[in-house]
């Protein structure tokens, strides 16, 4: 694949840690005006980012040098005196290998461009893989979407079940069979490459927060939670723009949460985990078992122990934009219906009259963008 090293822009000039502190913060907000508002004037970028022009154009100077800028042209306007010109992202100048690890029957990958755009896709199966096998796996798709792409690499963005440190060591993964198992050092001695790990339901909420306008995902407010339903359960919850992981880096595990105290034996040992009811394999088995005319009880049940456990944590936050993410067949419908009327039946209107509770429109995209998004903060200062 493609090395950073050998590419025409090297890496040195791009990454902020080799800059200066104020230098490499004015930077970022220049390419956060960027991402946010789209392509805009010399001197738009001064009133957005609060910097003085002269700032702006030598940091736009830097970074039509370092090929992740460029001009537009001119802006095509009526006002009067000399017409200015537009900046915009480069979105080509890099690609971003990324990876979800989330499903129970495979792993989804992409190359994506700057802004978020999917250039190539590709996945592997899981076929019950564990363990050091499942490592291989994302070796392998790592290896294969890096060949898919002529553009220099910034780096690779994994979304992985379980709980995630910020040296990207997988703490735990049950379903993987993951235990401290270093994640990102042994992927980037693999491809050569900077490689950002986090929690899947991190990286979806991260995903909206980056991209939303991009997806057409975009969050009402500031705040806001992604449920992603699959392999497990989990929350990536986003306040006042800030991405929540808590002191051992566990919050959102909500999967765990009891619902039945005489329910099944869960894979942690105890009775009735949310996940028993919840997760995609559990629920698909369950579904199973029953007869056609079931279908809507068992998915409303399941609907119902999300409600249960995600009514105090929007009570508590007074969240208005809770997004399921999941597989259509079992989110869409009864399961969405219920987890809506729980939530509206045990929370105060005060609360309840500003949610929206709604289905992810692009899936499995949301957490591969944010794991794209992880390389982008790391890599070039968003945030
Ligand atoms: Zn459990």
């Amino acid at each position: 694949m493609p090395r950073r090293e050998d590419a025409p822009v090297t890496t040195t000039t791009i990454t902020r840690q080799q800059q200066p502190p104020v230098r490499a913060h004015n930077r970022s907000l220049v390419l956060q005006a960027l991402y946010r508002d789209g392509s805009m004037s010399r001197a738009d970028l001064a009133r957005r980012s609060g910097l003085t022009r002269p700032t702006v154009s030598a940091l736009v100077a830097d970074l039509i040098d370092d090929g992740i800028a460029r001009e537009l042209g001119v802006r095509d306007d009526a006002r009067v005196g000399k017409p200015a010109t537009l900046v915009g992202i480069e979105s080509d100048a890099f690609h971003i290998v990324t990876v979800d690890l989330s499903s129970a029957e495979r792993f989804v990958g992409a190359v994506v461009d700057l802004r978020g755009g999917v250039v190539e896709r590709a996945s592997v199966e899981l076929d019950g893989a564990v363990g050091e096998a499942a490592v291989s796996l994302v070796e392998r798709l790592v290896d294969d979407l890096g060949s898919r792409t002529t553009r220099p690499l910034l780096g690779v963005g994994v979304a992985t079940p379980g709980i995630v440190d910020h040296d990207g060591v997988v703490r735990t993964a049950v379903h993987l069979g993951w235990y401290d198992l270093g994640l990102r050092s042994r992927l980037a001695d693999h491809v050569g490459l900077p490689v950002h790990v986090g929690n899947d339901s991190n990286a979806a909420a991260v995903g909206i927060r980056t991209f939303g306008e991009t997806t057409g995902q975009a969050a009402a407010g500031q705040s806001l939670m992604v449920v992603t339903i699959d392999h497990g359960v989990g929350v990536g919850l986003v306040v006042a723009g800030a991405l929540v992981e808590g002191d051992q880096f566990s919050a959102g595990e909500i999967g765990h949460v009891t619902v039945d105290e005489n329910g099944d034996v869960c894979a942690c040992g105890r009775r009735g985990c949310l996940e028993e009811v919840l997760a995609a394999p559990q629920l698909r088995t369950r579904l199973r078992q029953h007869d056609e005319g079931s279908r809507g009880a068992v998915l409303h049940d399941a609907g119902r122990a999300l409600g249960l456990v995600l009514a105090p944590i929007i009570s508590a936050l007074n969240l208005n934009e809770v997004v399921l993410s999941g597989p259509a067949d079992l989110v869409e419908g009864a399961l969405l219906r219920a987890a809506r009327e729980t939530v509206r039946q045990r929370t105060l209107s005060a609360v309840s009259n500003g949610l929206t509770m709604r289905i992810a429109g692009s899936g499995t995209d949301l957490a591969l963008l944010g794991a794209a998004s992880f390389v982008l903060q790391a890599e070039l200062g968003l945030t």
